[in-house]
């Protein structure tokens, strides 16, 4: 307000707000207040970092990894602020102060990271002793110093200064050169008839546009991807084509809009950065701490959704060269036809859908209500305290023991002064070390309505509430020590997982009857228009799909260049990069190189890739939420505690194995999208599981540890009969009751290590392995039970999914006699959750293996 900026306490405003949720002061933000508190934050982290350089004492974890995370919060509050101000309410007098913060941040950061003295102070911490929590604070404090260069010697990390200053030039030049060709690549037309099928408000839009450009005519701005929005309905195809063909050429024409020269510096120095630090290439370095673990496992996801993407786009095209008679579809035509056929097909009115989807209803009785049904929490309206703008609303969130949980802060409407799009944001971040409840924010661009007028959602909308509403669960579940590690403070490959799986809620038969109500009539939304709703989705996902997945081609592709290579024809590279991975040219990438501003020229490189590998998680985790009957408590509170709470305090891809007992495979993303024909119908919830289901060696879209296992088969003229279960089974004894089978029947594959090497033994369920007996029968001086990534390094599979057969390299394999007894065996087919039939000699056969007793006469069970 009218604070004189000298008189406000930054501290009590920003750095440390005391009060029950610890909230910022937004009433006290000005720009004098914010450079005031930024240097308090950045003076704090300075002089708490010469402390515990000076110290004299040997380091510990709390004196000095804990001290560093302290140091470092104000610093993190003061962004928190400033970044809710930015994107909520900007208003012009901070610009030039919210620019002041970044850089004085961004700059703090580059000196603590590259400060050697502090780094050798961190790393001497010993850490045998910690409990595992603060164990991986250490580590992953010590990784975050590695991976800005604090190993490296002096003139190394200079060079690494040095190269990090010409990436950041050659971004914004990037930027520059792209926003200059965007604007000139603007469609303009003479004759108001090549407008033709947009809304007299586009047509007017498009005047203005040109007016205010001090032309005649008609102007059609170009958005950021490729395939633009008014191809849709633009009905003249010479319109189309002008529009596409401008789209596609941006930043490869020549001249100061041209961008292909940043594109091979940017991608030659990032190379050479990653050599630095020890990678072979820039994607190496940048997928090396994310969930994926490495390029070729990111590379392994996108590819292997290239074919059925491409059949299901053939598919999309097949019916609408039909539906129209068509011969051909020209590359500006696929999406206007597409969006035609759309329309026809379904037949969906927006303007009657969204009357069922009233905002505070959808609010209540639809995200709300799910997360309750989930995780037994409620929400209830309160007094905003603080907050950046009067629209903004207070929830606060009670745990099921009736404890507070902490605070959301809605901020539902446009405004002029708030960024596109929707997001979730982190106010105050809760951890055990500040004693913090967690503050978040669910800020919407949502229509104001006029007064007394209710806010309708269309189905974008609808979802995209739901999505953000995940992200909104992660952060206020979050149960970590540490704020670093705190909820959504994981890596981006993984962090849209909780969001898009909430998603799976909007339309779930639990869930949709409570909310979608006619604003007016109060009547449930008819079946027909959800069903409807549903497959319109669906329809378009093999085009959409496509250009993402090339779009994140060319991202892995830029990005695994090693160091010395200088791509000057991008051109060419992009067309070939393209064509090797099996994309048609009908569908261009949803970003051509030369503006793809997520990679050039935002923090996406090598990483465009993990909107696509979250969403393989959370596709996969929809179905055991299914597979538990959809809104389970159990299961809820199970998930959150194992999953969403420990945040990055745990690596979240153990976290998952450990808790379904396997890893998330692709088949669900496939269903989602509607990619492929669903393997098996999903289960109804009062009878999850039992009802097994053939996956013949005809349906290649399955998980590829079974495609493995059926190629062996196959190659040994047995027809693979993989079946596929809901969930796990751990034990023969649990795998002999799901097939029907005594337990002897059970042909377990267990992994051995014969000092260090694998050793498989078929071993029959009635059995368990004499390990000396059997070393000693086999002529080995020990063998003992393989530890769970030697099982994976032998196998490519986990414990208790292990096959027989369709591992990497063949395994020496020893094959229990006992197992003779029984006319049908049943072995694990490469996951857990999947089992096929077998009869002794195909066993003998598809193995190699050996005959043995691996128990002593006398000794069965
Ligand atoms: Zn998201």
């Amino acid at each position: 307000m009218s604070s004189e900026p000298n008189s406000i306490d930054v501290w009590e405003a920003f750095l440390d707000p005391q009060g029950e949720f610890s909230l910022p002061d937004f009433s006290a933000v000005t720009p004098a207040s914010l450079i005031a508190a930024v240097r308090a934050a950045t003076d704090f982290a300075r002089s708490e970092v010469e402390d515990i350089i000076a110290d004299e004492n040997d380091p510990t974890f709390v004196s000095t990894t804990v001290r560093f995370e302290s140091a470092t919060i104000p610093m993190a509050r003061i962004a928190a602020v400033v970044s809710s101000v930015e994107s909520n309410h900007f208003r012009p007098e901070l610009a030039d102060s919210v620019a002041e913060v970044w850089d004085r941040l961004s700059a703090a950061r580059t000196r603590i990271f590259l400060d050697v003295d502090l780094f050798h102070r961190i790393e001497q911490v010993p850490s045998t002793d910690l409990n595992p929590e603060d164990k991986r604070q250490q580590e992953l404090t010590v990784e975050e110093f590695v991976r800005a260069g604090a190993r490296l010697g002096a003139e190394e990390r200079d060079q690494m200064s040095t190269i990090a200053a010409e990436l950041t030039t050659l971004g914004t030049s990037f930027s520059r050169a792209l926003q200059k060709d965007t604007r000139e690549l603007a469609v303009h037309l003479d004759d108001k008839a090549q407008l033709a099928g947009l809304s007299e408000d586009q047509v007017a839009a498009a005047a203005n546009r040109a007016a205010e450009r001090g032309t005649d005519g008609y102007l059609l701005p170009l958005n950021n991807f490729t395939q633009q929005l008014v191809l849709e309905s633009l009905e003249s195809a010479a319109t189309r084509k002008q529009v596409l063909d401008n789209s596609t050429s941006r930043g490869a024409r020549g001249g100061e809009g041209d961008t292909r020269t940043q594109v091979a510096d940017t991608t030659a120095l990032r190379a050479l950065q990653a050599k630095l630090l020890g990678y072979p290439s820039y994607s190496s370095f940048a997928i090396d701490n994310q969930t994926a673990g490495g390029p070729d496992a990111a590379a392994d996801i996108v590819s292997s959704l290239i074919a059925p993407a491409n059949a299901q786009l053939a598919e999309e095209l097949a019916q609408v060269k039909d539906h129209y008679g068509l011969t051909d579809v020209a590359p500006e035509d696929v999406k206007h036809r597409l969006a035609q056929y759309r329309a026809e097909k379904f037949d969906i009115d927006a303007d009657e859908v969204a009357k069922y989807f009233e905002f505070d209803t959808v609010l209540n009785e639809g995200v709300f209500r799910a997360a309750t049904g989930l995780y037994g929490v409620t929400f209830a309206p309160r007094e905003t305290v603080s907050a950046w703008h009067e629209d903004v609303r207070t929830f606060e969130v009670t745990d099921a023991n009736e404890r507070t949980l902490g605070l959301i802060l809605l901020d539902p409407y446009s405004r002029d002064t708030k960024r596109g799009g929707a997001w979730m944001g982190e106010l105050v971040t809760s951890s055990r070390l500040t004693g913090h409840l967690p503050v978040v924010t669910l800020s919407l661009n949502l229509a104001k309505p006029g007064e007394g007028r209710p806010t309708l959602l269309n189905p974008t909308e609808l979802n995209t509430l739901f999505h953000e509403f995940g992200h909104v669960l992660h952060g206020l579940f979050a149960n970590s020590t540490y704020p670093s590690t705190a909820g959504t403070a994981v890596p981006r490959d993984y962090v849209e997982f909780p969001s898009q799986l909430n998603e799976m809620w909007r339309f779930h038969p639990q869930v949709l009857p409570h909310y979608a109500k006619h604003v007016e009539t109060g009547e449930p939304m008819p079946e027909s228009l959800v069903t409807a709703l549903i497959d319109s989705e669906k329809f378009g996902q093999g085009f959409d799909t496509t250009e993402y997945l090339a779009a994140a081609m060319l991202d892995l592709s830029w990005h695994s260049l090693e160091a010395g290579e200088h791509i000057t024809d991008v051109l060419s590279f992009e067309s070939e990069v393209l064509a090797a991975a099996g994309f048609t040219d009908l569908v261009p990438p949803r970003y051509r190189t030369t503006y793809f501003g997520h990679i050039f020229a935002s923090g996406y490189a090598a990483g465009y890739y993990s909107y696509l590998y979250s969403e393989v998680i959370a596709a996969w985790v929809s179905e055991w939420f299914e597979a538990q009957g959809g809104l389970n408590r159990e299961a809820g509170d199970a998930f959150r505690e194992a999953i969403l709470a420990p945040g990055y305090s745990i690596d979240p891809m153990s976290a998952i194995e450990r808790f379904f007992g396997t890893r998330p495979d692709v088949a669900p993303l496939l269903r989602r999208r509607g990619l492929a024909e669903p393997v098996e119908e999903s289960a109804p919830a009062e009878e999850p599981a039992e009802e097994p289901t053939e996956v013949g060696a005809a349906e290649p879209k399955g998980h590829r540890n079974h495609a493995a296992v059926s190629q062996v088969l196959e190659a040994n003229g047995i027809e693979p009969q993989i079946r596929l279960f809901t969930d796990a089974t751990p034990t023969a004894a649990s795998a002999a009751e799901k097939v029907g089978v005594e337990v002897g029947a059970i042909a377990n594959s267990l992994i051995f290590s014969a000092e260090g090497e694998p050793v498989l033994i078929m071993t029959s369920g009635r059995h368990r392995v004499d390990t000396d007996f059997v070393a000693g029968l086999i002529g080995l001086s020990s063998l003992d039970r393989a530890d769970k990534d030697l099982v994976r390094t032998a196998t490519g599979q986990v414990i208790g999914g292990v096959a027989p057969c369709g591992h990497p390299q063949p395994i020496p394999t020893y094959v229990d006699v006992a197992l003779k007894d029984y006319p049908v065996l049943w072995a694990a087919a490469g996951t857990p959750n999947s089992m096929m039939p077998l009869t002794y000699e195909q066993l003998l056969a598809i193995t190699g293996g050996k005959e043995i007793t691996v128990v002593e006469e006398g000794a069965e069970a």
